[in-house]
């Protein structure tokens, strides 16, 4: 599996057109950016030109629209825009306009979608962020509206729309990929555009799901689970983000605190062991943090004073040994070395260790971070890692290694 890259613009794109809530004529371009910032407004109409981070930390209002804001400087109606950049996989850019709130256009994620693809979208080299939901989320409104978020190995919303006395019912769900996204959900428009000719039969519940997806880009990482939304709202959407933002920062919280590698999709025990051949008590990763690209991995061994090493290594003086911080990082090699060879058919075998260096001891308590990038790969057949354990911040160890694969 290849981690999902960030993606950002390939150029700048512009276009022009009326804000709904002032009627004044707005001046919209996109523009590429780096890594990790994600999607920033920029008021070019401004002094200074601020920037507004697409964050739901800086959400000042919900009603008909969603609105944010950092200081006094608001951008309204942010939702649409956001929609088709999140839908369309651009996790990084910034939004310059030349007023307070975007062109409407025809009321729905079309005229956004056509100016992405216009711009182009470009991968980068660190991967995605993601919100894997572990454990059901749910937040309701008092008149009636309804999301619950589910564990999912994909991005999906379902929703269910109703007018007045439940009237009018509407249903649509979707995996929303960004050519489902452009064919069925970006030319749903918002009901105050329907005049006489309706898109789709279920337009409204379709637009409502182009919201959920546009507010929910607020939370600033992609989802990985179902939404299932009943009469939803700017309102509920925004309190279903800042749920997903709490969950978020508590699952981070439990994790380890330091040198915590961008982006996540690491392996619990359970994957480490579908992948390493090795078991108590010679199975020397607790589980991998993550990888970054191709060609880094970085594994996590809590020493604890039960370690059976520590019996004979010494009576009364207990460091963990060398060798076994050498094997750590063999370890986490081959996890690295397997996720590139796409095969937990074959094994690497650890051939040899070059510049093997015992920099610190290493004591019960202590956490060790191990860390495996890829140097040489021939032919799938060889490949020599750079590898070092670092407690503290601290290398404590390190060395290149080689490895050969055969079958298992
Ligand atoms: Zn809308």
């Amino acid at each position: 599996m290849t981690a999902e890259l960030q993606h950002t613009l390939a150029k700048s794109a512009g276009f022009s057109g009326t804000s709904l809530h002032t009627g004044e004529k707005v001046t919209l371009k996109l523009q590429p950016a780096p890594v990790d910032h994600g999607i920033k407004f920029k008021r070019k109409d401004l002094a200074d030109e601020p920037t507004i981070d697409a964050n739901i930390a800086n959400l000042k209002t919900v009603e008909r629209a969603t609105t944010i804001g950092e200081g006094a400087v608001r951008v309204h109606t942010v939702e649409h825009v956001l929609s088709a950049l999140s839908a369309m996989g651009v996790d990084n850019a910034i939004i310059e306009m030349n007023a307070n709130e975007p062109p409407i256009g025809d009321g729905s994620a079309a005229p956004y979608v056509e100016l992405i693809k216009k711009a182009g979208t470009a991968a980068q080299e660190t991967p995605r962020r993601f919100f894997d939901v572990r454990e059901p989320i749910h937040v309701e409104s008092k008149s009636g509206s309804l999301l619950v978020l589910l564990p999912d190995d994909k991005f999906r919303v379902s929703c269910t729309q109703a007018g007045p006395n439940n009237r009018f019912t509407q249903f649509f769900s979707a995996e929303i990929s960004p050519a489902l996204y452009e064919r069925e959900i970006a030319p749903a428009r918002t009901f105050v555009f329907y005049e006489e000719v309706v898109r789709f039969a279920d337009e409204f519940a379709r637009h409502k799901i182009l919201d959920i997806i546009g507010d929910l880009a607020l939370i600033g990482t992609r989802i990985r689970g179902h939404i299932i939304a009943v009469k939803p709202g700017h309102a509920v959407n925004a309190e279903l983000a800042r749920a997903i933002v709490k969950q978020h920062a508590k699952i981070t919280a439990l994790s380890v605190p330091r040198t915590f590698p961008p982006g996540e999709g690491g392996l619990d025990i359970n994957q480490v062991m579908e992948i390493l051949p090795h078991r108590f008590p010679f199975l020397m990763v607790d589980r991998i943090l993550g990888f970054e690209g191709e060609t880094k991995c970085t594994g996590l061994k809590t020493v604890t004073v039960n370690e059976p090493f520590f019996a004979g290594h010494f009576p009364g003086h207990p460091v963990m040994p060398g060798v076994l911080q050498v094997e750590a990082m063999a370890q986490v090699a081959s996890i690295l070395l397997m996720k590139l060879a796409k095969s937990a058919s074959r094994i690497g075998y650890f051939m040899s260790a070059d510049e093997v260096k015992f920099r610190k001891p290493v004591f019960p308590g202590d956490t060790l971070f191990i860390h495996a990038e890829l140097t040489k790969a021939r032919s799938n057949r060889l490949a020599k890692a750079h590898c070092s354990c670092v407690v503290n911040d601290a290398v404590v160890s390190e060395g290149d290694l080689m490895f050969t694969f055969l079958d298992k």
